[in-house]
């Protein structure tokens, strides 16, 4: 949080010995506050004023690493917002799929499989599982250490390490330390031998307590004795109480800039319903958990989940938009179908999927709507007839194929007339109201 002039004049000396360059120490304090010197500029600063400086320069929320450096390393928190109209969410959660001590070793080296293909792809972006939890509970300490060593020669994310024995976390923590994995989780039962495996070990650590009050204790005990990251863990079962304890924290963070709850948040809702799992992982994944541990190594139960996530984090001041070129899909020619869409992501990917479904050789002339779907950009006064002539002609899409049919969308039935009288398109057929109807459109009409 950014200091006012004023604040920044309460740690200078207040001498007014000129040293900086101005004449009274309360000047300088506003060119510092304007950005336009920094405070290290006076040179009679003591270490308090220097301490109190860096602290205010330091985001409220920490941001935080799970995993090695690299495509995998996970970053969670540094969030500046409640709300994201106010600006922006920025690190999007991520999904940890359980890895129970129970089963066999084949049997675990299955379901992380399952887990390293847990990728998919939704509107032109990739959407994954990003962790494993890796369950140890029960598990002896040369176990626990041979069972995530022989997982994470073998995995595609980081883990999040699970169990209450300290003998058996050491053992698993040490064995893939050089990964980060997050240790989960110090309470006020293993505080001591926790906090030293994180901090021995330069990982991660989650905290848990019974309230915000200890857990903002355990957090500045775990950082007065070395460990950096850590992540705020509630447990998930008592759905009201979760959140709002998730609000308080996130709130103490930004709005007061709590420190010691200045950490992003996680949530256990694993269990054996996959309904109720998916729903509280959305439902905490907006209120504001950084990490969500589930059971469903499912697609059909983890899609909905990380579409939500997507969702929520993609920037609302930003449209979701493909480049407004001519896209060429499947084996196209001369006799390729010809079909426009607009520029916004949802509705481009949406088509392209159904012109892939329907197997027929297409061009996709996009229209720059500025980030807009069919009937907006239309209410919007963003797409004309005018402005499709004008594009397919910028695409040269008259030179590939030696038809005049466009597809146009359904939704705009009435630019029919316009476009055949006013360009060299003189076959305009009108397409089907929604994506879904491509294929039975161009199986029925594109011969
Ligand atoms: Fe004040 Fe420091 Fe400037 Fe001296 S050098 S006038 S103490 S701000």
């Amino acid at each position: 949080m950014a200091l006012t002039g004023m604040a920044i004049y309460k740690l200078l000396p207040k001498t007014n010995c000129k040293d900086c360059g101005f004449p009274t120490c309360l000047a300088f304090a506003m060119q510092v506050a304007a950005k336009q010197k920094a405070l290290t500029d006076c040179p009679h600063l003591d270490e308090k004023a220097k301490d109190a400086f860096a602290e205010s320069s330091t985001p409220p929320m920490k941001l935080i690493k799970i995993g090695p450096d690299g495509d995998t390393c996970i970053q969670l928190g540094q969030e500046t917002v409640m709300f994201r109209h106010e600006e922006k969410f920025r690190n999007p959660p991520a999904l940890a799929l359980t890895i129970p001590a129970t089963l066999d070793d084949a049997a675990a080296g299955e379901r992380l499989e399952t887990i390293n293909k847990a990728v998919f792809t939704r509107i032109g972006q990739e959407i994954a599982v990003r962790l494993a939890a890796v369950d140890i509970e029960g598990l002896s300490a040369e176990a626990a250490a041979t069972r995530v060593k022989t997982l994470s020669d073998a995995s595609r994310v980081p883990f999040v390490l699970m169990g209450t024995n300290a003998g058996a976390m050491a053992a698993a923590v040490g064995a893939i330390a050089d990964k980060r994995p997050l240790v989960y989780k110090a309470t006020e039962d293993n505080a001591e031998a926790f906090i030293k495996i994180a901090a021995e070990n330069k990982c991660p650590l989650a905290v848990g307590a019974a309230d915000l009050e200890k857990m903002a204790a355990l957090v500045a005990d775990a950082k007065g004795k070395g460990v950096v990251d850590m992540i705020l863990a509630f447990d998930g079962k008592d759905t009201a109480k979760t959140i709002r304890d998730m609000n308080i924290a996130r709130r103490a963070a930004l709005k007061k800039n709590f420190r010691d709850l200045g950490f992003p948040s996680m949530a256990d809702v694993a269990c054996e319903n996959d309904r109720k799992e998916n729903v509280l992982a959305a439902t905490f994944a907006a209120k504001y958990a950084s990490v969500l541990i589930m059971n469903s190594a499912d697609g059909g139960e983890l899609i909905p989940v990380l579409t939500v996530i997507q969702n929520i984090y993609t920037d609302p001041q930003v449209p979701n938009t493909v480049e407004a070129k001519l896209y060429e899909i499947g084996d196209v020619d001369e006799n390729a179908a010809v079909l426009f869409t607009t520029n916004f992501s949802l509705t481009y990917f949406s088509v392209e999927n159904e012109v892939e479904r329907s197997k027929v050789p297409t061009y996709i002339c996009v229209v720059d709507t500025e980030g807009l779907g069919v009937l907006n950009a239309y209410a919007g006064d963003k797409i004309s007839a005018e402005k499709i002539v004008k594009t397919l002609q910028a695409q040269g899409v008259a030179d590939k194929v030696k038809h005049r049919k466009l597809i146009i969308p359904g939704l705009l039935p009435s630019f029919r007339a316009e476009i055949e009288d006013t360009s060299e398109w003189k076959e305009v057929l009108i397409g089907p109201e929604s994506a879904t109807g491509i294929p039975g459109f161009l199986a029925e009409k594109w011969k």
